[in-house]
């Protein structure tokens, strides 16, 4: 038997023993490093764990280095370089709304993929940009000087913008580059990014969306998988080499680097990195953020977006010109969709509410003992108490935000604003204007991807639930009148009648009218039951909950960032790596498969045999390519096979990645690429929000697999031997 004080001390020893593994140092593998601190913070770890190279070779400003050969693809992708004639590949469903812009029933790409076979008949993307960094810098001291005097948020952010401005105007000065200031640690910190953006970029190809999406939604956001999530795009610039509008007389752009592709792949347990964009992270919550996400926003979230593929997904599947219409706009609806319900799951298992509680109880207990912390006391309470009204208004604007607003009509009404409100006088003259022009370009490109049956159903779903779910109800005046009046709206009934008697949802007539400069056009507008309803949705949200989460979460930045602050002097023991923000980062992990369950363990790839046994479960999102599936049973993989002979599709690292690294390389020890980033395991979702080592890891697909499809699927050898393959 223990005495009570030898159980007083076994229960303080265990409690700090739970403590210690609580905070311990982060395990260095954990994060997204920035580029230029990789020296002072990461090169000895990543050494001893297989790095061949130095932090120089991975980012310098005096001589060509990795950097030079990933890009951002577009806005929310990465992309790699991989031969010196500018050749990209990022994933398929980051190229996906470029491949489907070019599809159509007659040349449907999604179905059976595109190879150009020559440089001209490569498809150009207007509007597709991919961004180069050409040098980061630490100007924290430069924004921030004077800043420990008190200031409001709002005069923050006002010095902030306007000393950017002035280091971006600085810094681009008499070059053809271009530059932002973006915060660090929530704005204790601040880099300056110099940047080359290319506007001329092609589609050379893409395997069929059966290859290049195999397992659809049912194996997103999952492991094992056999997706060959790549695309292949080329960089064209002026005859300066420099970026230029697209021109037929563009060539092909001389990079300063480009990735060697090693086809000798990986061993498990060596070492990877991926260089990328990570999109957004949020690390440092607080435990109210976090159980508000868990217990609230989420939940909504996924159930609204629910309720739109339900939608849009039989229409699709019965007719194919709707779902080339929908193909974009469906994933991307249920990329998230199903990435919040994994993300919950994966935190409540976690129990990361309960980790950062004790977290957050040993931060209370570190301040409370040195005198230096007095000033965070309060830091804690008003972050709780900022959360509690913020889950009052949160599902108010996530109804309209992901619900009402997201009705394509009443987007287009919102874009459409100063045509519906004009003044009939006016309109001749405004006919000659660019911004006519425009109306013109938004018009076309919402027609091609319209289908009005889809957009009335989701407006009826949507309306009903925010119906149901609102604490406000808003309701515009020409809704009350059309329903009589009564309390009992019938939604249903309601927006049939708008659709019936609304132009708005024919962009066909639309484009007639401002064609004709038909001056009864706005008129016709301001009556118009389904464009005045749109308007009151965008203008209400605007001045009631999008106004007041706006407002709240301003706060809780400025908290978050004292916070942050507060951590990073609290907990010295451990380093901390800045949230993602799309700007260029470096994660590095190794090879390994992971254990969900103590009875459960994956391991850590997977090869071409897993398609033919998905496929052969009759699932339909297991769709088999013809000439894929000969390949495959003749196991005619060329020199792409394994040492056994087996062709191999995916692997899976413990590199820290999220949205925006979709499409980014993964590297070997030495620099050289071995994979394309495309996603995350299911448990492995909520790394945004928390991160578990044992639990998270990023999904690639094998470089082998992608040169397997491009020369012996595709028939497009010329373009992997247009890349410097080595061994
Ligand atoms: N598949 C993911 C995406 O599309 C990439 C990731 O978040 O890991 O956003």
């Amino acid at each position: 038997m223990f005495s009570k004080s030898q159980m007083i001390r076994i229960a303080v020893l265990l409690f700090s023993l739970l403590l210690g593994s609580l905070i311990k140092p982060l395990r260095a593998d954990e994060g997204m490093w920035l580029p230029v601190l990789l020296k002072q913070l990461n090169e000895p770890r990543m050494q001893a764990m297989g790095l061949k190279l130095k932090a120089e070779d991975i980012y310098s400003i005096n001589k060509s280095s990795l950097k030079d050969a990933v890009v951002q693809f577009g806005r929310g992708c990465t992309g790699e370089i991989v031969s010196n004639q500018g050749l990209l590949i990022t994933n398929h469903h980051c190229g996906y709304g470029q491949i489907q812009q070019h599809s159509s029933l007659e040349n449907d790409y999604l179905k059976k993929g595109f190879w150009a076979k020559s440089h001209q008949e490569e498809l150009p993307n207007a509007g597709l940009t991919v961004t180069f960094i050409i040098r980061m810098e630490d100007v924290s001291k430069q924004i921030m000087e004077g800043f420990d005097t008190v200031l409001t948020e709002a005069s923050r952010e006002q010095l902030v913008a306007s000393r950017s401005l002035d280091l971006v105007r600085q810094a681009i000065d008499g070059t053809h580059y271009e530059a932002v200031v973006r915060p660090m640690y929530q704005g204790n910190a601040y880099y300056l990014f110099v940047m080359e953006v290319f506007r001329d970029i092609r589609l050379v190809g893409a395997p069929p969306a059966s290859v290049g999406n195999y397992g659809g939604d049912t194996d997103n956001w999952s492991w094992p998988r056999h997706t060959g999530d790549f695309s292949v795009f080329r960089i064209y610039a002026g005859k300066d080499n420099k970026p230029a509008d697209y021109s037929k007389d563009n060539v092909p752009f001389k990079p300063r680097h480009f990735f060697p592709v090693n086809t000798s792949g990986l061993k498990e347990n060596d070492f990877t990195m991926v260089y990328g964009f990570p999109g957004r992270t949020n690390e440092y919550l607080s435990s109210y953020a976090v159980e508000q996400i868990v217990k609230h926003d989420n939940p909504l979230k996924v159930s609204l977006r629910a309720k739109r593929l339900e939608v849009m997904k039989p229409s699709m599947d019965a007719n194919r010109e709707v779902f080339i219409k929908y193909a974009s706009k469906y994933s991307s609806v249920s990329n998230y969709h199903k990435k919040w319900a994994g993300e919950t799951k994966g935190l409540l298992a976690a129990d990361a509410i309960g980790k950062k509680q004790q977290f957050e109880a040993e931060f209370i207990r570190r301040i409370g003992a040195d005198a230096r912390f007095k000033t965070f006391d309060a830091l804690l309470p008003k972050i709780k108490a900022l959360h509690d009204t913020l889950s009052r208004f949160q599902p108010e604007a996530d109804l309209m935000t992901e619900g009402v607003l997201t009705v394509e009509v009443i987007k287009l009404a919102q874009n459409l604003k100063e045509l519906i409100e004009m003044k009939g006088a006016v309109f001749a003259e405004k006919m000659k204007t660019e911004q006519a022009q425009g109306w013109i370009k938004l018009l076309s490109s919402f027609k091609k991807d319209y289908y009005a049956p889809i957009d009335r159903q989701i407006m009826k779903n949507m309306l009903e639930v925010y119906m149901r779910q609102s604490v406000v109800k808003a309701l515009p005046e020409n809704l009350k009148q059309i329903a009589g009046n009564t309390d009992a709206i019938h939604i249903s009934a309601v927006v049939d009648y708008m659709f019936e008697t609304s132009i708005l949802d024919n962009p066909e007539v639309l484009l007639g009218a401002i064609a004709m400069a038909d001056s009864t056009l706005p008129g016709r507008l301001q009556t118009d039951p389904l464009a005045q309803c749109a308007l009151f949705y965008n203008d209400y949200y605007r001045r009631v909950p999008g106004k007041e989460v706006q407002r709240l979460q301003t706060a809780l930045a400025g908290l978050g960032r004292q916070y942050i602050e507060a951590q990073r002097l609290v907990f010295t023991e451990r380093p901390f790596y800045p949230d993602a923000n799309f700007t260029l980062r470096l994660a590095y992990g190794k090879a390994e498969g992971y254990s969900p369950s103590a009875t459960v363990h994956y391991p850590w790839y997977t090869d071409a045999e897993g398609i033919l046994e998905k496929y052969a479960g009759g699932n339909p999102d297991y769709e088999l390519d013809s000439i894929l599936a000969v390949k495959i049973r003749s196991k005619d993989f060329g020199a792409y096979a394994d040492k056994s002979g087996k062709l191999r599709t995916c692997f899976i690292a413990s590199n820290h990645t999220t949205g925006g690294n979709s499409g980014s390389p993964v590297l070997n020890g030495k620099g050289e690429l071995v994979g394309v980033n495309f996603d995350r395991n299911w448990e492995g979702t909520m790394s945004d929000i928390f991160y578990d080592i044992n639990q998270v890891r990023n999904i690639s697909v094998d470089i082998r697999y992608v040169l397997f499809l491009i020369d012996k699927v595709a028939g497009a050898g010329h373009l992997v031997r247009e890349m410097k393959l080595v061994r």
